[in-house]
């Protein structure tokens, strides 16, 4: 295992972009999240590039290629080379100068070394050149094959450069990590000792970690140790772990793709779309789902199957209890159920306000007899009672 031949690697854009680099006689190769999971088996997200050209060389050598140029993160070293529609992110190798726990000033660098060692986990420092071939200076097979989440280093030291590394730890121990074997005892110390940085980071980026962390297959042993440590009471005060660890095998009992929004959640807390910074549209999902008073054949009818499956696996994972056996007939019944009057069958006798509060009390009437209650009968009902 000390190549590898995955088909991203192998496609014409990524050898591209290597070679437009390569060629001129610098160094480039892929690095980070790519080489890791290629390395697992598991999907790559997305393909970094790290190289000993400066960024304007990266640019220039791109543009002079053919390939579109975006100076994504130009002050640190990173553009971003789309190669027909490939988004690859090249970063100059650079050591970190100075840092302050968020943000980093950077000096380029034309050693691997260096560049490895500002990186967060050994198994995020792992680089592989065009060929495949594998370029390892910290080590980090290893532990990837022993899934293990380690560190560079001095953990304390890592954390302190950059707090949200802490967050970053429980992601990846989630993901990648053995949960038989429990967090790395060096990482949870040196993660309980600086809790008070967590409080420094901005909201976007606690979020954007949370999420990841949330999606991954299976989260509960993580949100376990992230509250043990004190980490989750830094992020998210008043949020609980207790119901996580149901609701994973709820999902997967029902064939449920991991969801961080539902997941969110069960873990509860408070103001927490401000303090992950959430779009509206999750907040308004999360809202969702922790205030719920309709039955499930209701909330089907009314706002789709989906919702309706929240509902019903939040429930039952706060409840402590299986789901019952109706669950999915309730929800179909409900998802399919269309309401049997319309404004039409009550015209022209009622217009205006009285039109739509009689179809309201109607449609009200239908929810509440389970959808047994046909045209006729509906219109039979007497005024005060519909
Ligand atoms: P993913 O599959 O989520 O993309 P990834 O490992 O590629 O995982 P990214 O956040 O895309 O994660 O970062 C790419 C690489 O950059 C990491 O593998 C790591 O080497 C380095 N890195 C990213 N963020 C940090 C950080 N805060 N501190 C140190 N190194 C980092
Ligand atoms: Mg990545």
């Amino acid at each position: 295992m000390d190549r590898i031949t995955d088909d991203w690697l192998a496609a014409r854009e990524t050898q591209a972009a290597l070679n437009c680099l390569t060629r001129m006689g610098h160094q480039a190769l892929v690095v980070g999240g790519c080489v890791r999971n290629a390395l697992l088996g598991v999907p790559v997200a997305d393909i970094d590039i790290a190289t000993s050209a400066l960024p304007e060389t990266v640019t220039k050598l791109a543009e002079n290629a053919g390939f579109k140029v975006v100076p994504t993160g130009i002050e640190h070293g990173t553009v971003t080379v789309v190669v027909d529609d490939v988004p690859f992110e090249v970063t100059t190798f650079r050591r970190d100068v100075e840092t302050d726990g968020r943000h980093a000033e950077v000096a380029f660098s034309t050693s691997i070394s260096d560049d490895a060692r500002r990186r967060d986990f050994t198994m995020n420092a792992i680089y592989a050149d065009a060929d495949g071939q594998l370029l390892d200076p910290l080590d980090g097979l290893d532990d990837l094959r022993a899934r293990r989440v380690r560190f560079i280093e001095d953990a304390k030291a890592r954390i302190e450069e950059d707090y949200l590394r802490s967050l970053r730890y429980f992601r990846f121990y989630a993901w990648y990590g053995d949960h038989s074997e429990g967090p790395d005892a060096e990482a949870l110390a040196a993660i309980g000792e600086t809790l008070d940085g967590l409080d420094r980071l901005a909201a976007e980026r606690i979020g954007g970690e949370m999420l990841k962390l949330l999606a991954a297959p299976e989260p509960s042993t993580a949100l376990g140790a992230m509250h043990a440590s004190g980490v989750l009471a830094h992020v998210l005060p008043g949020a609980d772990p207790q119901f996580l660890a149901p609701l994973v095998h709820l999902e997967a009992m029902t064939y449920h793709a991991p969801d961080p929004i539902r997941r969110l959640a069960a873990l509860g807390g408070v103001d927490v779309a401000d303090r992950l910074r959430l779009s509206k549209v999750q907040a308004r999902r999360l809202a969702s789902m922790r205030e719920v008073n309709a039955s499930l054949s209701e909330m089907a009818y009314r706002h789709g199957t989906e919702a309706a499956w929240d509902i019903a696996l939040l429930n039952a994972a706060m409840a402590g209890q299986p789901l019952a056996p109706d669950t999915a007939a309730r929800i179909e019944k409900g998802a399919l159920a269309v309401m049997p009057v319309n404004a039409g069958d009550l015209m022209p006798e009622l217009e205006g306000k009285a039109l739509g509060d009689r179809l309201k009390a109607l449609e009200a009437a239908w929810i509440n007899s389970e959808f047994a209650l046909s045209k006729d009968a509906l219109l039979a009902l007497p005024l005060e009672e519909g």
